[in-house]
């Protein structure tokens, strides 16, 4: 019988940190909290706040000698600060050999390739010809991305012809100094998908069923748990390469992987995040277990819990900042109009666009469960629509 790890160390302050914090209590567990700043959204919860820059080797190193296992609510720490902490003996979870496939799309890519897992037609681009030769063979539009930095959609650009070839050049100046563009091909799909598995360090591992998601503008808006209209076989198979890409990356906690479904039924792969994901919010309610408790079973090494659903379906919408500036001024009206529907508010400053919470409603119709989901959020941001 191992004994598992007591003392978690998470890097960054954001929601997901507030929301494993939540899940550490009832396990008993120690979290400790690397925050870039006093106030940010999970230093106003956790008691063991520290604060300090993560991409400072003598910062991350001096918060990790107090902690049993490293985790982390982002995926930017730098990959040799990572090495070092592991050299030093300290458990990082997912390690950085795992995690680098997370913040540098071009490694992803050319690993999926090699597992044979779909992915877009991709290529590494070094300059704008390379970029119109790969556009004029594969067609136009085509997508060009930053390797590393982007997130929500920045560092993500749709070139609609050869005119466009310096777009993402010009944006790469903006990003990572180490970045490289990524061209793709445009999968002009129907929906996105996303699948979540959590894995412990001998193997052990489990998944999610899969949900739908929607992006508008580069953000994860709302999720439907299980995506309504996938086959039995579909399902099947996404998970089991979901489970396998885990497997063969070493993964430790949670592996999100966001899919694309195309209007001929082809499903490919967008990219991997390891750590909670927005798309698994839902099964805070809607899951015996939920990713953010599965998240520290794993990285403590203790038996993982069963992701079975609470209800035939979960709707989770994202609130995002809108013109309410006080949240609370719309609570006692979604709670009073929808009793079984649950609110989490990250503590979040609310600036327009920016989550600062969500809303999770469990039911039997997907479209009913969708509309109430819905009203909430859109009442919490003043955004009614009367
Ligand atoms: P980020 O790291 O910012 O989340 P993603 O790689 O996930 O960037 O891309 C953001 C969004 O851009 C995706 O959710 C998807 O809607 C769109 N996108 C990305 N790649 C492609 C592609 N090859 N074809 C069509 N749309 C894409």
């Amino acid at each position: 019988m191992r004994t598992p790890a007591a003392t978690i160390g998470v890097i960054g302050g954001g929601q997901l940190a507030r929301m494993m914090h939540a899940a550490s209590i009832g396990l008993g567990l120690r979290l400790r909290l690397l925050a870039e700043g006093p106030d940010v959204s999970a230093a106003q919860v956790v008691r063991e706040v520290e604060v300090g820059d993560y991409t400072d080797p003598a910062v991350v190193a001096a918060f990790a000698a107090g902690c049993e296992v490293v985790t982390f609510d982002h995926e930017h720490v730098p990959t040799p600060i990572l090495h070092d902490l592991e050299a030093a003996g300290v458990a990082v979870r997912p390690g950085p050999d795992a995690l680098v496939h997370a913040q540098d799309k071009a490694v992803m890519r050319a690993r999926l390739a090699a597992l044979g897992v779909p992915c877009p037609a991709n290529a590494v681009v070094a300059d704008e010809a390379a970029l119109v030769a790969f556009g004029d063979a594969r067609g136009w539009p085509c997508i060009a991305k930053t390797s590393r930095g982007g997130y929500d959609g920045k560092g993500v650009w749709k070139l609609d012809g050869p005119q466009d070839a310096h777009v993402p050049f010009d944006g790469l100046a903006g990003l990572r100094a180490n970045a490289v563009v990524i061209a793709e091909e445009f999968v002009d799909f129907t929906r996105e998908l996303s699948v979540l598995v959590a894995r412990r360090p001998g193997g052990q591992a489990v998944a999610y069923p899969v949900s739908e998601t929607v992006q508008t503008g580069g953000v994860c808006t709302a999720t439907t748990t299980p995506a309504p209209g996938l086959r039995p076989d579909q399902v099947r198979d996404l998970t089991a390469m979901a489970m396998r890409i885990a497997d063969e990356l070493g993964v430790v906690g949670i592996l999100a992987v966001e899919l694309m479904e195309a209007s001929d039924g082809r499903v490919v792969v967008n990219e991997l995040a390891m750590r909670p994901h927005n798309t698994g919010h839902w099964s805070i309610d809607g899951a015996v277990t939920s990713q953010f408790e599965n998240h520290l079973r794993a990285v403590a090494d203790l038996p993982l819990g069963s992701t079975a659903v609470l209800a035939p379906v979960s709707v989770m919408v994202n609130v995002l900042g809108g013109s309410r500036t006080d949240l609370l001024g719309g609570l006692a009206d979604v709670m009073a109009a929808d009793p079984a529907l649950k609110v989490q508010l990250y503590g979040k400053d609310v600036v327009p666009g920016r989550k600062v919470g969500h809303v999770t409603a469990l039911g039997d119709d997907v479209d009913e469960t969708r509309a109430r989901a819905w009203r909430a959020a859109r009442h919490l941001i003043g955004d009614d629509d009367e």
